[in-house]
């Protein structure tokens, strides 16, 4: 099976380095030279443009910052539909609208080309370890082949539904995280002030109603979960502008259908305003900065 992987950055190229390590053959495209010394330097074979990338290959993975680089690798100038053979699959990891992919897949369609949706969670630590969770959008024939080639790649891979239902569990989830992080952060914040000690507070937190992944794996106070984000300055994480970018999507998918998202729209604000202040980079944890602020 010859592979084509399309955008080798921080999550791509940690993917396209466990394809190879399990033997696979993978062609790879990047308009960054560092991503693509990396992957040449892990076996990769580099091409100069998606289209020489693709042209060989059974299958395409793309791994792109946004929807607007998605459409221009599947339909633009260098895109890979007009160049991959009928029976070929495309695989988009990215995470981006769900309408976007439905759109893809319906030219790919044209041309006999199966186009899916499979969102990840599980950051570069995941993408590295090999232990990703995939969201697949497709029908369930695909299925069964895409989790053959997703296999290297991750733990859990779970079929969502039809092409674009990846994307809808993967910003449904991060929209409920987005939230829940800000409510722990409020309510470790207020537990502090009163004079609780923190400890004991998610102690009580984590084994009563409270409990969440964002209390217990993740607590935004620094020192609780061990290994979390909190305990090494925010570093390392999820950055709260890849969470402001969710939200993003969530709300913007949630206009489309006419449908409330109303802590959605209230936690937007609060990550942006973090982004605003410099934190951009910084584990979405780091969202608590907003209740410890220093009186004056
Ligand atoms: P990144 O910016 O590190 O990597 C994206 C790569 O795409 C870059 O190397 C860039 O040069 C390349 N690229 C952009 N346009 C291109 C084009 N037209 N052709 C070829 N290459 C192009 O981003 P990332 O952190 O790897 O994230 C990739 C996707 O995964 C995003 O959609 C992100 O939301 C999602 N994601 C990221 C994380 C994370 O923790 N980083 C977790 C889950 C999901």
């Amino acid at each position: 099976m010859n592979i084509a992987f399309i955008g080798l950055g921080n999550m791509g190229g940690k993917m396209a380095h466990n394809l190879l390590k399990a033997g696979l053959k993978v062609h790879g495209f990047d308009l960054s030279e560092v991503a693509i010394a990396h992957f040449t330097e892990a076996g990769g074979i580099t091409h100069a443009n998606p289209q020489a990338a693709a042209e060989q290959a059974d299958v395409v993975i793309t791994m792109l910052p946004a929807a607007k680089h998605v459409k221009e690798v599947y339909l633009g100038e260098n895109g890979v539909l007009a160049v991959l053979k009928k029976g070929s699959l495309c695989i988009d990891s990215s995470t981006i609208d769900p309408q976007t992919i439905k759109d893809i897949a319906v030219v790919g369609a044209e041309q006999g080309i199966q186009v899916c949706d499979a969102p990840v969670s599980g950051g570069t630590i995941g993408a590295q370890a090999g232990t990703l969770t995939f969201m697949v959008g497709t029908d369930l024939n695909t299925f069964e082949q895409v989790q053959s080639v997703l296999k290297p790649m991750g733990k859990n891979i779970v079929h969502c539904g039809e092409v674009g239902a990846g994307q809808i569990a993967k910003i449904c989830n991060n929209l409920i995280l987005g939230i829940s992080m800000a409510a722990v952060a409020e309510g470790m914040a207020l537990g502090a002030k009163l004079g609780i000690d923190p400890q004991a507070l998610a102690g009580v937190i984590n084994s009563s109603s409270g409990r969440c992944w964002s209390s217990e794996v993740c607590n935004p106070w620094p020192g609780i979960s061990a290994n979390a984000p909190a305990g090494r300055g925010y570093s390392d994480g999820f950055a709260t502008q890849l969470m402001l970018k969710d939200l993003g999507l969530a709300i913007e998918a949630a206009g489309q259908v006419k449908q409330p998202v109303l802590l959605g729209g209230l936690v937007q604000q609060l990550y942006q305003q973090l982004c605003m202040q410099g934190n951009a980079q910084l584990d979405f944890s780091s969202i608590i900065q907003q209740y410890l602020a220093k009186e004056a």
